[in-house]
C-alpha cells in the first residue's frame, strides 16, 4: 500500500515539485491547497483538494477521508517585501493557518510534520556561511511567522510528541528540467524570474540598492535548486516514518552570489542583455545570506545535483519560455 502524504500548498512552485519527486518515490500525494497562488495544472499527479488551511471542517474532512502518515506544509505566503507592507497577512497565513493544520493532525493523531522554514529566520548574519546554531532574530515579519512556527514545533514536539524536520530554505529557484513545472507567482516579485522577463523585455529589472556592504555593493543570496530542496525534503520525510527525532535543517550551496552576478549569468544563459536601473533597498533584506548544509549532508544523506547558478537558470529559462508561451 502506497503511504498517503498530506501535501498542504502543493500546487505552488515548491509543493508542486515536490508533489512529482513522491509520485516518483512510490508515495500517494494528497494536495490541499486553495489555490489563491498555486495552479491546478501544475499539479502532475495524486489526489487534488481543494481547500484552505483555515477551513478546520474541510481538514478534519481530509483527515477522517484519508489515512494520513505524514504531512509536508508548503501553504505559506513567501514574499519579503510583502511582509514589512502587509504583516497581517503573513501572520494569518503563515502563523494561524499552520498552528490549525497542526491541531487538527494532532487530534487525528498524525504526528510527522516537514516543515517549509527559511533562512530569514536568522536576520542579519554575524557569521557566513550560516550554520543552524547561528542565532535566529529575523529582520523582517515574513521571517518572524516562520520562526514562531519553528518554536510551536519545538514546543509540541515536547508536550504532544509531534516528530518536525523544519526545513530552512535559502533561495528557491529553477525548475523541472522537463519543463513541466516551474515558478508562476503573480505578481513576480522573486528576482531570477523578474531577470528573465526583463531578457524577455517584458518587464524592466530593477535591482534594490547598489550600496550595502558586499564586493559590488548589491545583495548576495544563495540560489538553490527546487528539485534539489524536494530531494532533502524526501530524505527527511522517510527520517521522520523511521522514527527521527524532531530536528531542522539548513538547505543552501554555500555559494553566494550577488544581485549582479545574478544577471550575468542570466545574460550568459539566454544570450540576451538586460538592463537594469538601480532603485531604493527594499525593506526587510538582509545584505548576505548563505548557508552551509553540511549537517543536511551528513544526517540525512542530502546529494544536491545543481552545483552552479547557470545550470539552474538553464531549467528556469527553458520553463520561463513555456510559461511566457515563447518558442
Ligand atoms: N531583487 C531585486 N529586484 C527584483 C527582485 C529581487 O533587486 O526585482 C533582489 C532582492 O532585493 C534581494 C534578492 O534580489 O536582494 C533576492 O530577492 P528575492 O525576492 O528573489 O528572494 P528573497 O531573498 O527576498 O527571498
Amino acid at each position: 500500500m502506497k503511504k498517503n502524504i498530506l501535501v498542504a500548498g502543493g500546487a505552488g512552485y515548491i509543493g508542486s515539485h515536490m508533489v512529482l519527486f513522491l509520485l516518483d518515490k512510490g508515495y500517494e500525494p494528497i494536495i490541499y491547497d486553495n489555490l489563491s497562488e498555486g495552479h491546478q495544472e501544475s499539479i502532475l499527479g495524486g489526489k487534488f483538494i481543494q481547500g484552505d488551511l483555515a477551513d478546520t471542517a474541510k481538514l478534519h474532512q481530509v483527515f477522517n477521508d484519508y489515512d494520513i502518515s505524514a504531512v509536508m506544509h508548503f501553504a505559506a505566503h513567501c514574499y519579503v517585501g510583502e511582509s514589512v507592507t502587509n504583516p497581517k497577512k503573513y501572520y494569518q497565513n503563515n502563523v494561524f493557518n499552520a498552528y490549525n493544520l497542526l491541531n487538527v493532525m494532532l487530534e487525528h493523531k498524525v504526528n510527522k510534520f516537514i516543515f517549509s522554514s527559511t533562512c530569514a529566520t536568522y536576520g542579519n548574519p554575524i557569521k557566513l556561511p550560516l550554520t543552524e546554531d547561528h542565532p535566529q532574530n529575523p529582520i523582517n515579519p515574513y521571517g518572524n511567522t516562520k520562526l514562531v512556527v519553528e518554536k510551536i514545533l519545538h514546543d509540541y514536539s515536547h508536550a504532544y510528541d509531534l516528530k518536525s524536520i523544519a526545513l530552512r530554505y535559502f533561495n528557491a529557484s529553477g525548475a523541472e528540467p522537463q519543463a513541466r513545472i516551474g515558478e508562476g507567482h503573480d505578481p513576480e516579485t522573486h528576482l531570477i524570474p523578474n531577470v528573465l522577463d526583463a531578457a524577455l523585455g517584458l518587464k524592466e529589472l530593477k535591482i534594490f540598492g547598489d550600496d550595502y556592504d558586499t564586493p559590488d555593493g548589491t545583495c548576495i543570496r544563495d540560489y538553490i535548486h527546487v528539485m534539489d530542496l524536494a530531494q532533502a525534503h524526501w530524505l527527511a520525510l522517510e527520517k521522520l516514518l523511521d522514527g527521527h527525532q524532531t530536528d531542522f535543517f539548513n538547505l543552501g550551496t554555500g555559494t553566494g552570489y550577488s544581485n549582479k552576478e545574478v544577471i550575468q549569468a542570466a545574460e550568459k544563459v539566454t544570450g540576451k542583455k538586460i538592463s537594469v536601473s538601480i532603485v531604493e533597498r527594499r525593506a526587510g533584506d538582509p545584505p548576505s545570506l548563505v548557508g552551509s548544509s553540511d549537517k543536511a549532508k551528513k544526517e540525512l544523506g542530502w546529494k544536491p545535483e545543481y552545483d552552479s547558478l547557470e545550470k539552474i537558470i538553464e531549467t528556469a529559462w527553458k520553463w520561463h519560455l513555456k510559461l511566457r508561451k515563447i518558442n
